[in-house]
């Protein structure tokens, strides 16, 4: 049977697969989604409870199948693997997960040559970095999801807390999606005015201790995972939205700017690792890594992050 376009394939058919599968039905995103993983009842069970609300959705052809099923997909988002245990590092997770992409990065690149992989497992930007030298696909089409999910959070926060709308604010998490990331301050604006400048018109102006502020909306965007963690288990409904929101990009050739994870080339003298920067996504998938200005203390930040990353990438063996 002939594959109906756009067409995504989860493999992992766990929280987050299941989560992003639902919400691309939701969104009417593509026309065929299928669900592959090692335990294929569980993405038989999955697809059956997807399509029986398709009565109430826009056609999409929904099924599991093994790696074959991923032929002509227009993107494959990687999302198996093991995931945190409370207070378990997104880095604890290396081993395990790299020995699982190693069977299946080749699968993939079998039977869907010309896709763009994005990567979910954590953790991820170590995994997007694994995924490039295990495909030997071009840097434009390995993305890991990166800080997507991080910088909604601050978004949302900063919106809670300056009671604006979150899609007016702009702000943005760079670096590792994990403990070494940072928030990208000196950039962040809400309504087109630089946040320092906003901050007069601000409900909260009178009484806000700035700095501290925002230094307690950053802890709460970093330690995210490991608070949703601890009340349910894992976290999957926001990094469901913020998937659907990198793979519209894609498949409707968007050139939309979102902070994804890719191979940094020259960034403040950073290369050779896969990292999060606002980039441009677009049906070739990343068309461009934006070179974000940063303040003096940003950049030592930024490094800092890799450099941490750069030390764990070492021990791992492709
Ligand atoms: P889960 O345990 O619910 O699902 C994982 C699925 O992967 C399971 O169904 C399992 O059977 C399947 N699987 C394992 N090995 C496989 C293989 N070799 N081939 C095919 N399928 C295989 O976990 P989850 O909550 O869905 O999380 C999945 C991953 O996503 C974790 O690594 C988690 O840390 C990560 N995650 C990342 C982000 C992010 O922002 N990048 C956010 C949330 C979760």
């Amino acid at each position: 049977m002939n594959s109906l376009r756009p067409k995504i394939s989860i493999i992992g058919a766990g929280s987050v697969g299941s989560s992003l599968a639902f919400s691309l039905l939701m969104k009417g995103a593509v026309r065929e989604i299928v669900l592959i993983d090692k335990d294929l009842k569980r993405a038989q069970g999955e697809c059956m409870d997807l399509n029986h609300g398709l009565s109430f959705c826009r056609p999409v052809n929904i099924y599991a199948a093994g790696f074959d099923g991923c032929k002509d997909s227009d993107i494959v988002v990687v999302t198996a693997g093991a995931k945190q245990k409370p207070g378990q590092t997104r880095i604890e997770l290396l081993q395990a997960n790299t020995e699982i992409l190693k069977e299946i990065i080749p699968q993939i690149v079998r039977y869907s040559p010309q896709a763009v992989i994005l990567m979910v497992t954590n953790p991820v930007d170590i995994l997007t970095y694994a995924t490039l030298k295990i495909s030997g696909l071009p840097p434009s089409r390995v993305i890991g999801s990166g800080t997507v999910l991080d910088s909604s959070r601050l978004r949302y926060l900063m919106s809670v807390h300056c009671q604006v709308d979150a899609r007016n604010v702009h702000a943005y998490v760079i670096g590792e999606h994990g403990d070494s990331e940072l928030a990208v301050w000196s950039n962040a604006s809400i309504g087109g005015m630089m946040l320092e400048k906003y901050c007069p018109f601000c409900v909260h102006n009178a009484t806000c201790r700035r700095d501290k502020e925002l230094e307690e909306i950053f802890q709460q965007v970093k330690n995210a995972a490991y608070k949703i963690i601890e009340a349910k288990g894992s976290t999957f409904y926001a990094i469901a939205l913020a998937l659907v929101r990198i793979c519209e990009a894609i498949v409707r050739d968007e050139n939309s700017v979102l902070p994804v994870a890719a191979l940094m080339k020259d960034y403040y003298g950073i290369s050779d690792i896969c990292l999060s920067l606002p980039s441009i996504i677009n049906a070739k998938g990343v068309e461009k890594v934006l070179h974000l200005e940063l303040s003096d203390k940003e950049k030592l930040q930024f490094k800092k992050s890799a450099e941490t990353l750069k030390q764990v990438i070492k021990k791992i063996n492709f």
